[in-house]
């Protein structure tokens, strides 16, 4: 098996190391990612400039492709051929953080993901749940093992079409994990304040600041499972029509 490991944070994020190497013992590991941080990018193809990939070396003398697009965009290249050899999975992190229920769509993690499936490749978003404002070097052994183990999962099983599985993990040791769940999308809860400034020139500009999210724990969530110290797999589709809604809709007046 060759897998492709991408992430959002950047190649030189301690995450992708460790799913990197965990991962070798499944098959060939590639590694093409982003050259600096694109989190909460979301789903993205670059198209008005070139992207540039040139070959980097990691902290233990693994060789990788910084690429200066997005992780779709890492994924989109390497399936057109930056990868002679041909693809059998994309694994996407290990993000530091959870991402749950709405962050999907924000996420440079789980697009990553979204983007293997666009070339019918099984795709597997994982992210741990550290603490939000966690200081010092995070622990990402535990993660990387679940990283794999459901990597080795979706080989032997394989995923129906348009799938991708949104992996999160507790952050604790593997002993202290509950076990698995299979979960649905929960409700994040976004803290979101503008911050307005001014800048040297008086000219005012604003960021997107206040509190991390917090969530839901409802339980069958992915939310839920965290809180509840399981391993959360959600499995998502890219169909995001909402079938349910159509017959009501249908009778609308247009
Ligand atoms: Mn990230």
């Amino acid at each position: 098996m060759h897998i492709l490991v991408t992430n959002d944070d950047g190649v030189y994020a301690p995450g992708l190391l460790a799913l990197a190497n965990e991962l070798r013992s499944l098959g060939k590991v590639s590694i093409v990612a982003p050259d600096h941080n694109w989190s909460a990018s979301g789903h993205v193809k670059t198209l008005r400039r070139p992207l540039r990939a040139k070959e980097v070396e990691l902290e233990d003398g693994t060789l990788a492709f910084a690429c200066d697009g997005a992780p779709s965009d890492c994924v989109t290249i390497s399936a057109l051929g930056l990868l002679p050899e041909r693809i059998d999975m994309v694994v996407s992190g290990i993000n530091p953080n959870a991402n749950l229920g709405h962050d999907v769509t924000y996420s440079g993690t789980v697009t990553a993901a979204m983007e293997a499936v666009i070339w019918n490749l099984p795709g597997v978003a994982v992210s741990m749940d550290a603490p939000e404002y966690h200081s010092g070097p995070l622990e990402y052994h535990t993660a990387a093992q679940v990283g794999k183990r459901v990597a080795q999962r979706v080989w032997e099983n394989g995923l129906p079409n348009n799938t991708l599985l949104n992996v999160n993990v507790p952050y604790c040791t593997m002993d202290e994990i509950k076990g698995f769940r299979v979960t649905r999308q929960g409700l994040r809860v976004y803290h979101d304040k503008l911050i307005k400034r001014e800048d040297p020139r008086g000219q005012p500009y604003y960021w997107i600041g206040g509190d991390a999210p917090s969530g839901v724990p409802e339980e069958g969530t992915d939310v839920g499972a965290l809180s509840q110290c399981y391993v959360s797999i959600t499995p998502l589709t890219l169909d995001l029509t909402l079938h349910s809604f159509k017959e009501e809709m249908a009778a609308w007046d247009f």
